[in-house]
């Protein structure tokens, strides 16, 4: 039987299951401080003869496995949980592999295995949620090189009736700043779910989000993109977005039909802890491998 955990700066999601993507059972733990949210997990855990562990977490984490603090998570203001050396202390309780990447990664390829991009070697998994961030699959891999990807932080082109300053602490007007959740509510001063008539609202996050598509498709080719997190519960994004990527790559690379390239999460809200039971299955054969 696999572990495997969401781990996001709200809740974490803990299942088991198997390497078929089946869950067998699962619970939702309120991400609060470590002192306080691992004993949970690992309760849950200790009720299952498990093999594995796969993490898909929010990050910044150390993913690079000749690191001092591989399995860290790094440098996040959450309090707690900077520094705080999630794979060990799942070793130290289970003493089984652990596999480790991040949220977006593990949910690009819950979705790559199981989901809309089920059967491609290529995919590109974005969320627009309380953050931006996104995982690719390239040549059948997760994406990594120095560290991993944060592909939320891209400068993007302001929309010309947008004075609004942008929320990211590091970079103010980053895509992330611009579009991810929090910025469209303090941009428009009520949350997105009270915005669902506003047409320039999602007009203008369309604009934001086709330009980063623009730069994802050039550089890395994905054969399916999928979009996720909160903000895409609005699906009138996915128009806008068709429509200014198709204006902005104007016809320089050969796009399949939009409505069938730039897709929902086939997995739903699953893509993530699904993606994390492959994690889990992964670390597993590399283990096995070694042996
Ligand atoms: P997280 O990123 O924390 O994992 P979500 O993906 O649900 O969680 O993203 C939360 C963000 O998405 C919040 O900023 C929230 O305002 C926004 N959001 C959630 N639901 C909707 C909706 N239906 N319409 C527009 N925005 C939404
Ligand atoms: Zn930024």
């Amino acid at each position: 039987m696999l572990g495997a955990i969401e781990a996001g700066g709200t809740k974490f999601v803990c299942a088991v299951g198997n390497d078929t993507g089946q869950i067998i059972e699962r619970i939702e733990i309120p991400t609060t401080i470590p002192a306080e949210t691992m004993p949970q997990v690992i309760e849950f855990f200790k009720k299952y003869p498990i093999t594995s562990i796969g993490v898909g977490s929010f990050g910044p984490i150390d993913v690079i496995k000749e690191s001092p603090t591989y399995g860290f998570i790094t440098s996040t203001p959450k309090p707690g949980w900077n520094h705080y050396p999630f794979v060990q202390v799942l070793k130290g309780a289970f003493s089984v592999p652990v596999g480790f990447n991040t949220d977006v990664n593990a949910a690009a390829l819950g979705e790559a295995t199981f989901g809309a991009a089920k059967g491609l070697d290529s995919c590109l998994y974005i969320t627009v949620g309380t953050g931006i961030g996104a995982g690719a699959i390239v040549q059948g891999e997760l994406l990594q090189g120095l560290s991993h990807p944060e592909m939320g932080h891209i400068l993007v082109r302001r929309h010309p009736n947008d004075p609004y300053k942008g929320k990211c602490p590091y970079h103010h007007d980053c895509l992330e700043g611009l579009a991810a959740g929090p910025a469209i509510e303090a941009r428009w001063g009520v949350k997105g779910d009270q915005l669902v008539d506003q047409v320039e609202v999602w007009d203008m996050e369309g604009y934001y989000i086709a330009q980063a598509l623009m730069q994802y498709v050039l550089i890395l080719s994905p054969k399916k993109i999928i979009l996720g997190g909160g903000v895409i519960k609005q699906k009138q994004v996915f128009t806008f977005v068709n429509r200014y990527l198709k204006e902005f790559v104007n016809g320089y690379v050969a796009l399949p039909e939009l409505t069938d390239y730039i897709v929902s999460p086939g997995l739903g809200d699953n893509a993530g802890i699904t993606g994390s039971l492959m994690l889990a299955h992964q670390a597993l054969q590399a283990e096995n491998h070694f042996v």
